[in-house]
């Protein structure tokens, strides 16, 4: 089959390999109709997530058509249309019952690279590198996808694939932030980034009851976007904006209730800070670029929250601890549980509150992807989304 292969850094080939095989008996291989290239792919591209390998399939958001069923499957067979979670889910462990799917003990193999960096090991996921698991990803024609019974969502209606695509990661996780953000009916919500995550998490955050959401980017198609959902916006690159100094006037000097981050590890900012964690992750005495979390914690109302869904890796320098611990904020971050928020959302998608494929700007294929990462990565072509066909 073809797939899209990691080769090292800033290096991503199509090639052909060989289509997954059933390995245990609750697996299934589903023959993908649609992926998508995620944000966070970017830190593999960019070489930020350890333990990648040469020619490790890419892609953790991926739909399709059940091919074949291992013996234990019982939920699913063959020829139903499904939506996989990127987070691998066993169902059964101490975390699962507890609905903390990302947090499934039982998934990730080698759960010993990462209980050696966090003390504790996540669940497995799709496409992420070994220390998550080293599963084989979705940008690809087949997928092997382990613990069937409890991840695949059926799609039993008609709604088309783009529609229904982004529960496999981007909506759950917008969502999820949105929940995290504890927003009580009124509440002004600022959301840095306004990336597919951070279009749902601001989509959401209305969902939940938001009186005004404040959105955070620099990329205009982007922040057309965030408008087109009832945001307010604001262009930090714009030569006289200070964002804290635009939240405090768009507040009356308070703060926002709630804060969402959904940048993450690769924060951008043209100031002196930026300059510092370039030149501190640079020679790897700091390995995220906390610009963001710095400014959603100083932003933030005394009493709010800080929510975190954009993915941070390690350690980061200059996060201001005083001024969180000062104002007494609550901050909330983590994976995604998605297992919890895919047939909930699934229904407001058949309701027609939403219809999650107004982010896509490309339609692609598999051949076209090396080259899309880079235009994804550079923010050129005025891209928001990119969905792939592997069969086109
Ligand atoms: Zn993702
Ligand atoms: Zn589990």
């Amino acid at each position: 089959m073809k797939a899209v292969c990691w080769m090292g850094t800033h290096k991503i080939e199509t090639q052909t390999v060989p289509d997954p095989e059933l390995v245990n008996p609750h697996d299934a291989i589903i023959k993908i109709t649609k992926t998508a290239i995620c944000g966070s792919d970017l830190h593999l591209y960019d070489g930020f997530i350890p333990t990648m390998e040469s020619g490790d399939i890419m892609g953790h958001e991926f739909m399709g058509i059940v091919e074949e069923v291992g013996k234990d499957v019982t939920n699913l067979k063959r020829g139903d249309r499904v939506v996989v979670p990127f987070t691998i889910a066993c169902g059964n462990c101490l975390f699962c019952k507890k609905k903390l799917w990302a947090a499934c003990d039982n998934t990730n193999p080698n759960a010993h690279l990462m209980e050696a960096a966090y003390g504790y090991s996540g669940s497995g996921l799709f496409g992420y590198s070994h220390m998550m698991g080293g599963y084989a990803g979705g940008q690809a024609q087949y997928a092997r996808v382990p613990f069937a019974n409890v991840g695949p969502l059926k799609i039993e209606s008609d709604l088309p694939d783009e529609k229904v695509l982004f529960l496999s990661d981007i909506f759950p996780t917008g969502y999820q932030a949105a929940e995290n953000a504890q927003i009580l009916p009124g509440d002004t919500v600022a959301v840095w980034g306004c990336g597919p995550v951070g279009q749902f998490a601001i989509a959401s955050a209305f969902m939940l009851g938001a009186g005004r959401v404040i959105a955070i980017d620099r990329l205009p198609e982007r922040l057309a976007l965030a408008r087109s959902l009832g945001a307010v916006t604001v262009d930090y690159s714009e030569n006289d904006t200070d964002v804290l100094t635009a939240l405090k006037d768009l507040t009356g000097g308070i703060g926002p209730d709630s804060c969402i981050d959904a940048v993450g590890l690769e924060g951008h900012s043209t100031e002196l800070q930026g300059v510092y964690d370039k030149i501190k992750t640079a020679v790897m005495l700091e390995t995220d670029r906390p610009v963001v979390l710095r400014q959603a914690i100083q932003a933030i109302r005394k009493g709010g929250t800080v929510s975190v869904p954009g993915v941070y890796g390690g350690l980061l320098d200059k996060v201001p601890f005083g001024a969180a611990f000062g104002k007494g904020i609550t901050m909330k971050m983590g994976q995604t549980n998605m297992h919890s928020y895919m047939k909930p959302l699934l229904e407001r998608i058949e309701q027609n509150q939403i219809d999650p494929s107004y982010i896509i700007s490309h339609r692609i294929t598999l051949d076209q992807a090396p080259d899309m990462y880079k235009v994804w990565r550079d923010k050129k072509e005025n891209v928001t989304k990119i969905v792939i066909d592997p069969w086109a």
